[in-house]
This record gives C-alpha cells, sequence and structure tokens, in this order.
C-alpha cells in the first residue's frame, strides 16, 4: 500500500465509495455494515436526507464566513447546545482535540484572570484517558505510546488512576486548576465512570474551587441514550467538550461552559479560522434536529439494550473468545479473550466494521439510527466470528 500520505494509520486495505444509513459499499463491490460509525462520527449513518438537505442547501448560499463577523447559524447552534445542556455558551472548533485545547486554555484562564490564582494551571486527568494528538493533548491524555518520541511533554497534568476519589484527593494542590473525565471512556476500552466517582470529582471540585471538565467527545450527542452522557450520574461539569457525532460526519467540534467559566474568555482571548463556519454550523444544527428528540433517544437507549443483551448472549456461548459485554446506550464493548484486532479482523470478513479500543476490547459505535433488522444482522455476523474463531483457538 505504497501512498504519497503521511504513513501515521495502521489502515485495512478497504476504500469506500459509497453509505447509505448504516451500510458502506466497497469499490471491490463488498458491503459492510458499519458499527464503527467512523469511531461514533457517523451518528445519523451515511447519507442522511436531513443533513444532505441542510448540507447542499447551505453549500449554494454560503460556506465560509470569519469569525469577525456574525455568523446566526453557530448563534443558533449555540443557543441550541446551551438550552439542551448545563452550559452557557459555546465556542466552536473543527475537531476533539481543538475542542479539549480550549477547555484547557479556558480552564487556565479562569483560574488565573476571573479566579485570580495565578499559580493555577495543572489538570488532573485519568488512566486510560483520550483526548486528541495535539502536544497538548497527548499530554493530557498520558499514554506512553502517543507521546513517545515527541519530548517533552507538555507540562500540567497529574494522570491518576480511573474511578479513584482517593488518589484525587490526594493529588489536589494549590497549583491544581481543573479535573479532566471521560464520563465514558471509548479509547480506553468502554469503560463507564461510576455516578460515586463523578458525583465525588464535583465535591472536591467544589471544595478546592477547581474546573470539572466533561469530555464527551465520543460519548456525547446521544451516543449513550441521553443527549450528554453526564445527565445519566446528573452530575454537572463546569466544561464539556464535544466533536465526532455533532457535525454527524463534518468536522465540529465544540467547547461549552457555565457562564461563570466562559467569562474568563474576551475578544482575542482564543480564535479559529475554520471553526463554526456557516457550512458546519447548518449541518449542526441539523444533527441536533434529529437526535435532540426525547422519542430518538428513547430508540437508542431500546436498541443499545437490545443489542447488549444479545452481545451477552453470544459472550456466554464463546467465553473462549468474549469475556465481557461493557457499555451503555450505543457505546457498547466486547473485551475479548483472544487478540482485539483478530475479532476485529474476523468482523470485517463477516462483513461488520468494529473499532479495536484499550483493553483488549473491541468497540460497537453503530449509527444512533439503526433498528432490529441492523441489530439481528450485527449479532449474526457477531456469532459466527465467534464460531470461526473458537474453532481456531481449539
Ligand atoms: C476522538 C476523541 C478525541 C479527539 O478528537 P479528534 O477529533 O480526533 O481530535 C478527544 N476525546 C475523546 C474522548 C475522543 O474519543
Amino acid at each position: 500500500m505504497a501512498s504519497a500520505v503521511m504513513g501515521t494509520y495502521d489502515r485495512f486495505d478497504i476504500a469506500f465509495e459509497r453509505g447509505e444509513g448504516a451500510w458502506l459499499y466497497a469499490t471491490d463491490g463488498r458491503r459492510f455494515l458499519d458499527f464503527g460509525g467512523g469511531v461514533a462520527v457517523t451518528a445519523l449513518g451515511h447519507c442522511h436526507p436531513h443533513l444532505v438537505e441542510a448540507l447542499t442547501r447551505q453549500a449554494h448560499r454560503l460556506w465560509h464566513c470569519s469569525n469577525l463577523y456574525r455568523i446566526p447559524d453557530q448563534e443558533r447552534l449555540a443557543e441550541r447546545l446551551a438550552g439542551l445542556s448545563f452550559a452557557d455558551a459555546a465556542f466552536f472548533c473543527n475537531s476533539g482535540a481543538e475542542a479539549i485545547e480550549c477547555g484547557l486554555k479556558l480552564a487556565r484562564k479562569y483560574q488565573q484572570v476571573v479566579a485570580g490564582a495565578r499559580e493555577r494551571f495543572r489538570v488532573i486527568t485519568f488512566a486510560g484517558a483520550f483526548h486528541g494528538r495535539t502536544l497538548a493533548t497527548i499530554a493530557a491524555g498520558g499514554s506512553e505510546k502517543y507521546l513517545e518520541g515527541f519530548a517533552p511533554a507538555m507540562e500540567g497534568f497529574d494522570h491518576l488512576p480511573f474511578g479513584d476519589l482517593e488518589a484525587v484527593r490526594a493529588a489536589i494542590g494549590p497549583a491544581t486548576a481543573g479535573i479532566l473525565v471521560e464520563p465514558v471512556q471509548g479509547e480506553g476500552g468502554i469503560r463507564v465512570a461510576t455516578a460515586e466517582f463523578l458525583h465525588g470529582l464535583r465535591k472536591l471540585a467544589d471544595a478546592h474551587g477547581l474546573v470539572l471538565f466533561f469530555d464527551e467527545v465520543q460519548c456525547g450527542i446521544g451516543r449513550t441514550g441521553r443527549l450528554f452522557a453526564y445527565e445519566w450520574a446528573g452530575v454537572v461539569p463546569d466544561v464539556m467538550a464535544v466533536a465526532k457525532g455533532l457535525g454527524g460526519g463534518f468536522p465540529l467540534g465544540a467547547c461549552l461552559a457555565t457562564s461563570r467559566i466562559s467569562a474568563a474568555f474576551a475578544p482575542g482571548s482564543h480564535g479559529s479560522t475554520f471553526g463554526g463556519n456557516p457550512l458546519a454550523t447548518a449541518v449542526g444544527n441539523a444533527v441536533l434536529d434529529v437526535v435532540a428528540d426525547d422519542a430518538f433517544l428513547a430508540h437508542v437507549r431500546t436498541t443499545g439494550a437490545i443489542l447488549h443483551d444479545g452481545l451477552c448472549a453470544v459472550a456466554a456461548r464463546y467465553p473462549g473468545v468474549i469475556a465481557e459485554v461493557r457499555g451503555t446506550g450505543l457505546m457498547l464493548g466486547l473485551r475479548c479473550v483472544i487478540p482485539n484486532r483478530a475479532l476485529v479482523a474476523a468482523l470485517i470478513e463477516g462483513g461488520l466494521l468494529s473499532v479495536p479500543a484499550g483493553e483488549n476490547v473491541v468497540r460497537l459505535l453503530p449509527p444512533l439510527i439503526i433498528g432490529a433488522a441492523e441489530v439481528d444482522d450485527a449479532l449474526r455476523i457477531i456469532e459466527q466470528a465467534c464460531t470461526d474463531l473458537a474453532a481456531k483457538a481449539a
């Protein structure tokens, strides 16, 4: 696969030329059920008519406009995200990492300018976290494999075990500015934070004047069956990053915050050339039209529960292949006994796309629009892959 593209990805040798709903069609004629969703990006599947309509209508009017001027769709999307969440204000960008960068800058600025605590810059993060691939976000994530060769790592992050409140209490010091956590770790292996852990973080943040920052880049926008994953625990952050599903396949990210924190940003504090441009925010608004609906979210919860039950049944029949089913809503993981990549490869053979994750997990992140037929198809393919792999292992 020689190519002029830099070799940063370990790619499967498949190219897709068309997508429709939960299905992808490859250039070699094969058809795949897409339970990877571009890693939780295509929340409404491929070429959803409402998104195609919003994108093409906007494409005929105005693609880009600088943030030197007002952008009505951006203002509308910010108002809607605020109305649907704890937040009062949004900053728009083009990716998850940028949304995290914005939140990290905001946390520092809030502490150093609004709260008058100039010594506060450190942020507590957790093992297994993934926050992006910029220099700041690889330092935040703390994963050796992403930091390797990029020394020196940006200063200011304290990495603690996920779920360990005692460690957080002990690590908070005079330089601590905030706590950054994924309510459901995606890349780390579909690890769901307990409500007790998130409540404990909220209490510690309040007691010490820290910014509580949730990374919902993967678990937000309906993925868990609530619009935002933090709703499950009833724990409200001060700052939250979203991206992936927000644009349904169009690059769009946002950093949301309460007005107390966002007051730290003034004209000139932060910026982005492309962030929240007319095309991106037209699509973002169209995504919300569909996802921010009680019946739609109830459908995600129901479908997720059926898929979860089906996966548990398969796992019980193949204990030599699948050790555990994890996750919530349509953010599910299969912790494998065999190497996870072997299961991903076997599923591709059967026509199902999935995504490997940490802790030897295979992630299933199907479009939120799937129904009973797609769940049945997926379970059948997973069962067959398990049969084949169990026979090989024997
Ligand atoms: C994907 C992801 C990011 C980074 O998003 P990019 O758009 O790749 O920069 C950050 N946090 C989480 C939880 C993610 O899943």
